[in-house]
């Protein structure tokens, strides 16, 4: 009855795991959950406030497909301010969160016969999406003392005839690290002389820790600029995920046309109300909020590393960015789904297995839950770690 590619698309195991806390709570366990993939910070005020008076004066009409000119210039504004990066209003499209933004690029880029360049570990939804088109994955595997970053030559390896994308994620979920100008410039100069089109997944781009900087991708050189899909959202950066709002900006005009065309033909115009929420947010007017959440992460993650550092048998790296840690169990045990299944039925603690990311033997914690639930948690883990029977 099903389509092939609809009978063959997984679960998102970060929704699935994350819903599963959800229910066992509301079922009234001590769950604690280090499952979420979203600050739990609300919505700043002044975002808020943008919605509102949009609803109060009528704004509920269908708008452009790409977005209103308002909203379109503002993420033009933003792009500049923040990463000197010039981009035409008319090189840019808002999506139904960054996760369309992808998921819309690369249907219309790739099928079958085509391959797409994937660094393990990965965000869950990259090789599905990749899958759906038609097209085929290539996992590079990465080397954990390097926070998992790609290398040039690693790259360079990878990289075939058939290559069409590579995707990018910095500051990386699950493992939080950040790619520094440096490595970025190595790997777009391996791109040169390719058609490679580069899908640069910015979503935790203002959630960098102590000194290091972000770089977005199309900002290392001219070329990269040209062969990039610069992709971005505010669910993370500025605690807006159910609002439902992602961009993508690329100087390819035949790319930017056919997103539209599928959006036009599917979604049409993302929620105009959300729109106007974004504009503020991207003309910087909640920046003061955006930095007390980073700092807050901040002081998080570097408890949950001091505690979990206490643990012998497990291991991480140290994130740069991002709000997750990515810990290495495979001393303790190599399937991933079995320790998560028992560390959530035995001590109540979700964690999600890191065989979703693409790499068995580890879990992802995210630390975007409070300071006490943080410290319960490891003290349960460290418990579960110290008694564990594989
Ligand atoms: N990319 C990465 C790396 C993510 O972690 C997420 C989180 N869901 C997304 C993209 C998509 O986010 P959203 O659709 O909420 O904008
Ligand atoms: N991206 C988040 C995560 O990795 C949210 C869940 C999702 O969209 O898959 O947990």
């Amino acid at each position: 009855m099903l389509s092939k590619r609809s009978q063959t698309l997984g679960e998102s195991l970060t929704l699935a795991i994350t819903a599963l806390a959800n229910d066992l709570k509301a079922k009234g366990e001590d769950v604690l959950s280090f499952s979420a993939g979203e600050p739990d910070f609300d919505t700043p005020q002044i975002i808020k406030e943008a919605a509102i008076k949009a609803i109060e004066q009528g704004c509920g009409k269908y708008t452009a497909v790409a977005g209103l000119p308002s909203v379109l210039e503002a993420v033009q504004f933003k792009l500049k301010n923040d990463n000197g990066l010039s981009y035409e209003t008319s090189e840019i499209i808002t999506n139904v969160g960054a996760k369309h933004s992808l998921f819309e690029c690369i249907q219309c880029l790739v099928e079958e016969g085509d391959e797409v360049i994937i660094p393990v570990p990965f965000w869950v939804s990259y090789p599905e999406m990749v899958k759906y088109s038609g097209a085929k994955p290539i996992f590079v595997y990465t080397d954990e003392k390097n926070g998992f970053k790609m290398t040039a030559d690693e790259l360079k390896n990878a990289i075939t005839s058939k290559t069409k994308i590579l995707m990018l994620n910095s500051p990386s979920n699950p493992v939080g690290s950040v790619y520094t100008k440096d490595e970025l410039k190595a790997l777009a100069k391996v791109l040169e002389g390719t058609n490679i089109i580069v899908l640069s997944d910015e979503m935790y781009e203002k959630l960098c820790y102590d000194d290091f900087k972000f770089h977005a991708f199309a900002s290392v050189s001219e070329d990269a600029l040209k062969r990039t899909v610069t992709i971005n959202g505010l669910s993370k950066c500025a605690a807006m995920p159910g609002w439902r709002f992602g961009y993508m900006a690329s100087k390819n005009k035949e790319l930017n046309a056919a997103v539209k065309r599928l959006q036009g033909q599917s979604t049409s115009n993302i929620c105009s109300i959300t729109q106007h929420a974004a504009t503020a947010a991207l003309l910087g007017k909640a920046n003061e909020d955006v930095e007390k959440m980073r700092i807050e992460f901040q002081k998080r993650r570097d408890k949950a590393c001091e505690l979990l550092s206490k643990i012998d048998t497990i291991s991480f790296y140290k994130p740069e960015g991002a709000f997750y840690l990515f810990i290495n169990i495979s001393k303790l045990q190599k399937d991933s789904m079995k320790f998560c299944q028992q560390l959530l039925e035995q001590k109540k603690v979700a964690v999600v297995p890191g065989v979703g990311f693409g790499m068995d033997g580890y879990f992802r914690f995210s630390y975007a839950t409070s300071m006490d639930n943080i410290i319960k948690g490891i003290e349960r883990i460290s418990d579960f770690i110290q008694n564990y029977k594989a």
